[in-house]
């Protein structure tokens, strides 16, 4: 299979040396892999780079998990840590105590976001936070507002909004779901808005997204707009494959949630700050939310934080119902945490100065450009993206249908050849998935390209090897 073929390459290419396992219970890790197979060790970092504990240098083309925007050792946002830690590194944000960090992050991020006005900044540590953060904002508005009933949310199929109870059972992807009993009840899914894999014998892109706005309906209407809350989208759908949206999609789904009354929260914890050539994902589709969840980029990673941000609307129903409703029990001991509030602040200032969404915008054609010219390949069903995201879908045939078994373990095989080549891809069964640093030079795209290319001949090689036995 393609978690035992990664075993062997694994074990054969960096270890030999009687390994022993390790101690910890690894996220998104199978448990064997943790007693049979090395971990790759990474001990270093620097710009675009990774280095692993034996000195080997890898391109890091998923920027860690989507989220090292800045690279790996931009010393502004050290030096912005160090400060907090040497002057306050730690107080909270409860019971109306703060600290200037926090205040000063939730302004500045405040003023990033111009798809419409946001009027408050709710600090969490994580994604996953936020968006659990979003259905209880959702859940005490809905309440504040005497309407009890409106509590279910609308997700899609093949979405990651995090690993939490409440955010996985949000994600539409059925490992996090399997063998968790979830999702929880009150979660909906719709269809997952992938053109080359879902789209009917004939049907536009405008046509399919008019088809998906009308299931969406007809789940509204089968449940009961009373009974619907809010509507959750990544601009463009990220762990799920990179799934940019089909044309019109946005604009007619946005419709039709407005017409119910349910809220928009837009994901966009892997979009915003750049990687689409856009501050945010929902500059680039023309969406309106009434939330945002943000993370990632927010501090480059180098601290851990996650924010909401929260329409004037549903704040000023939280704020005028706070007599009748008591305060808002909801928050994080790390909520506003002022080094990472700290880091952040100088991440924004950063993505300012260097307007990084342009900057974005000059390098993002090579790469998609350079990536996109190996669609013809044989065993490439598709290869999609926009900006610094890319995805890549191994299949037969050219066809959504026509899958390779599993058993062969292409992605991860793959995975593997760039590993040996010096770069890390993230992999999740024939899906590849990259999503560089905005500090990527036009001569780091070109490896980039390079290794992608060596990688895909053994991989082709391979596939033809497997035909024929
Ligand atoms: N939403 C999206 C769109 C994500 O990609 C992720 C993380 N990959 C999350 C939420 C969850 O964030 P975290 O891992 O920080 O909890």
């Amino acid at each position: 299979s393609g978690a035992s073929l990664q075993k062997e390459e694994s074990t054969e290419s960096k270890d030999g040396q009687g390994f022993k396992g390790h101690d910890m219970l690894a996220p998104f890790t199978a448990g064997w892999q943790t007693t049979d197979v090395h971990p790759l060790v990474i001990e270093k970092s620097e710009g675009s780079y990774v280095y692993d504990t034996n000195g080997k240098k890898y391109l890091d083309s998923l920027a860690g998990l989507w989220c090292t925007a800045l690279g790996g050792n931009e010393p502004r946002l050290v030096n912005a840590a160090v400060a907090q830690l040497n002057s306050l590194p730690f107080y909270h944000s409860f019971w109306n105590r703060t600290t200037k960090p926090s205040l000063d992050l939730a302004k500045e991020l405040l003023e990033t976001f111009t798809a419409r006005k946001m009027a408050k900044a709710f600090f969490t540590n994580s994604g996953s936070e936020a968006n659990d953060t979003q259905v209880k904002l959702v859940w005490y508005y809905n309440n504040a507002l005497g309407r009890p009933e409106k509590k279910k949310f609308i997700a899609r199929a093949k979405s990651y909004h995090g690993s939490t109870l409440i955010a996985a059972s949000l994600s539409g992807l059925p490992a996090l779901h399997q063998k968790f009993d979830l999702p929880a009840p009150f979660v909906l899914h719709t269809d997952c808005p992938h053109y080359w894999r879902y789209h009917l014998p004939g049907e536009t892109e405008e046509e399919f997204s008019t088809r998906l706005a009308n299931n969406l309906e007809n789940l509204i209407l089968k449940e009961g707009p009373e009974t619907i809350a809010a509507f959750i989208a990544e601009p463009v759908m990220g762990a799920g494959g990179v799934i940019p949206p089909p044309a019109t999609y946005f604009d007619k789904v946005q419709a039709v949630v407005k017409k119910y009354d349910i809220l928009f929260i837009a994901d966009e914890v892997i979009c915003a700050f750049g990687r689409l050539g856009t501050m945010y994902g929902c500059d680039k589709y023309n969406i309106k939310p009434d939330l945002v969840s943000v993370a990632k980029a927010l501090s480059s990673a180098y601290m851990p934080i996650g924010a909401v941000m929260v329409s004037p609307e549903v704040s000023d129903v939280i704020h005028s119902q706070s007599n009748k409703l008591g305060s808002f029990s909801h928050g994080f001991t790390y909520s506003g945490h002022p080094v990472s509030c700290a880091v952040a602040i100088e991440a924004l200032k950063i993505y300012k100065e260097r307007n990084i969404p342009e900057q974005v915008n000059r390098i993002a054609p090579k790469f998609q450009d350079g990536l996109k010219a190996f669609s013809d390949s044989p065993i490439i069903g598709e290869i999609r993206g926009t900006g610094l995201i890319l995805g890549t879908e191994f299949a037969d045939n050219k066809s959504p249908n026509d899958p390779f078994p599993p058993e062969w373990g292409i992605g991860a095989y793959f995975g593997v050849q760039c590993e040996k080549r010096g770069m890390l891809v993230r992999v999740a069964g024939d899906n590849i998935m990259m999503s560089p640093p905005f500090i990527m030079t036009p001569e780091e795209i070109d490896e980039l390209i390079r290794i992608y290319g060596e990688a895909l001949k053994a991989t082709e090689e391979r596939v033809k090897e497997l035909k024929s036995q």
